[in-house]
């Protein structure tokens, strides 16, 4: 990630990143809404000026899937969000080599190369541990 190219691509995905972070957080403030509990209500009041690890501890307790799943899912995006900050965005967890652009394309959140991701996806389906 030092090359003009790939500080534009980088830009980019940022871009990608924080509009879906948006997104997720008019999501999130909508499934709020429907489960219009006390925490629900504190937590909307000042939703904007959460940040997402606040979210997740504030909404621990809760137990609507739609507010889960979108947590889930900012989680992730704020976790790749931070990785652009620190130089870290787009290389692989595992092996820590680029991550191909037609992955990060598919989903700017992903944090294994292709290779890796296959591996990780059979060590799941087969739910047994693969010493690398
Ligand atoms: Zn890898």
């Amino acid at each position: 990630m030092v090359t003009k190219q790939h500080s534009a691509q980088l830009e980019r995905f940022k871009k990608t990143l924080e509009s879906e972070h948006q997104l997720l957080i008019a999501d999130l403030a909508m499934a709020l809404n429907t489960i219009d509990t006390d925490n629900s209500r504190n937590v909307l009041a000042t939703i904007k000026s959460l940040s997402c690890d606040d979210l997740v501890e504030l909404l621990a307790d809760e137990e609507c899937p739609e507010v889960n799943r979108t947590l889930k899912r900012l989680r992730a995006v704020d976790a790749s969000l931070c990785q652009t900050e620190l130089g870290l965005y787009g290389f692989c967890a595992d092996c820590e080599k680029p991550i191909e652009l037609e992955m990060l394309q598919r989903d700017a959140t992903v944090q294994r190369c292709y290779a890796c991701d296959q591996i990780h996806r059979h060590v799941l389906k087969n739910n047994k541990r693969i010493l690398l």
